[in-house]
């Protein structure tokens, strides 16, 4: 009889019993606005914000309403201004070139590698045309961010990371989010922390992070953070910094605490997953895994394969025989975008150059959620299905 999968691809877990207690006292008393507090109460809020800066070793953290909101926040806090040309990645998700279209910049696309990372030299080739890189760790693939630095800061470009699949994950001994000069994280439900919707910013630099703030819509109740610099710096940006209102409430960052202290224990079962899944593909005629740097401390909260030079009709076939037992893959190649996946000539604002290398790469992902719901049996079982399916289109072709 033929294995059939019968998970969900979309349950996450439910939020830890001390996320919703947490969440209940801040109903009972009602003081869900970051800023409304009873004396000398220090907010749910704030208390995030300092634990998300210890957890990453950053000097300041701001919380907001998304990830994308991060980005746009970053972007405009390092000095992004309309009509400014921002580097981005080709192969990320629709948030990422959306934040940089929300400043009234434009996104100039940096093509992908065959392990899934910003092609360097194309950055290389690219650097001298904009100010900042908006780096996307795009499904949690980090490269090689030694290079990338050296990169960036001999032409002078400043680098924002998108971190919405990195949260948890190190390149060497730093945390992602600490190499460039603001880190942002998103709390989003398919992320590595569940609030529905929320995101994380984080900054060594004192002016970056006051504007940030600022940008958030603090009015001028700066001073009840506990992970901002000091009320001199915003006296620097108060008067002309706007607030472009995007908070985040109590009632999230209540539930993100239990969360983020939890997170050391999940990145561990996330990447046990990985690992039973990368262990039943490798070797697979036709699909190739991809091969993840020794300096790399991923999350395996996703995982990708190569079908490198197949037909689209091919590839499509082996997404229908999975799904028919239960396997929900996605698949990058398609011209039309389809719910979370798109890409880069979706994205028509854009005005994007053909990227031919990058089509190749692209027509080749394919791309599976890794939800912690799923036990490591369900992840070899997951696995062998995509094997056998992949095998028998492989050899009928
Ligand atoms: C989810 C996501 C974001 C943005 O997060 P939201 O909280 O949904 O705004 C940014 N980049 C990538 C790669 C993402 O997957």
């Amino acid at each position: 009889m033929q294995e059939r999968f019968t998970g969900s691809f979309t349950q996450q877990e439910p939020i830890p019993e001390a996320g919703i207690e947490a969440a209940v006292r801040v109903l009972r008393h009602g003081r869900l606005h970051r800023y409304n507090l009873a004396g000398e109460e220090i907010g749910e809020t704030a208390l995030l914000e300092q634990e998300f800066a210890a957890f990453t070793g950053a000097r300041y953290c701001l919380a907001v309403a998304s990830g994308g909101y991060a980005m746009a926040t970053a972007l405009r806090a390092v000095g992004v201004v309309p009509g400014d040309r921002v580097l981005t990645n080709a192969f990320t998700l629709a948030p990422v070139p959306g934040a940089i279209a929300a400043v009234g910049a434009l996104p100039v696309f940096v093509g992908v590698t065959e392990a899934l990372t910003i092609d360097l030299d194309d950055l290389a080739r690219q650097a001298g045309d904009a100010d900042v890189l908006l780096l996307s760790h795009m499904r949690g693939h980090i490269c090689d961010m030694d290079r990338l630095m050296a990169i960036c800061n001999a032409a002078g470009v400043r680098v924002i990371e998108d971190c919405a699949h990195t949260m948890g994950a190190h390149w060497g001994n730093v945390a992602s989010g600490r190499h460039g000069v603001v880190g942002c994280y998103s709390c989003q439900t398919y992320k590595h922390v569940n609030s529905g919707e929320g995101g994380l910013l984080i900054t060594d630099d004192a002016v970056v992070a006051a504007r940030a703030v600022m940008l958030s819509g603090s009015y001028m109740l700066y001073e009840r953070h506990i992970a901002a610099p000091e009320a001199e710096v915003f006296e620097r940006v108060k008067y002309d910094t706007p607030n472009i209102s995007g908070r985040m409430d109590n009632l999230r960052a209540a539930i993100l605490r239990p969360q983020l202290a939890a997170l050391p224990r999940q990145v561990e079962r996330w990447n046990e997953r990985y690992g039973a899944l990368e262990r039943g593909l490798r070797g697979t005629p036709g699909l190739s895994v991809i091969e993840r740097p020794e300096n790399e401390a991923f999350v395996g909260s996703s995982i990708q394969f190569l079908l490198l030079d197949w037909e689209a009709a091919a590839v499509g076939e082996v997404l229908r025989r999975c799904a028919a037992r239960g396997v929900e893959l996605k698949w990058f190649g398609g011209v039309e975008p389809v719910g979370f996946t798109s890409r880069y000539d979706s994205w028509r604002y854009a005005d994007a150059p053909a990227m031919p290398q990058t089509d190749r790469i692209l027509a080749s992902i394919v791309d599976m959620r890794v939800p912690l719901t799923f036990s490591p049996r369900d992840c070899a079982l997951i696995a062998r299905i995509i094997r056998a399916e992949v095998g028998a289109v492989h050899q009928a072709v």
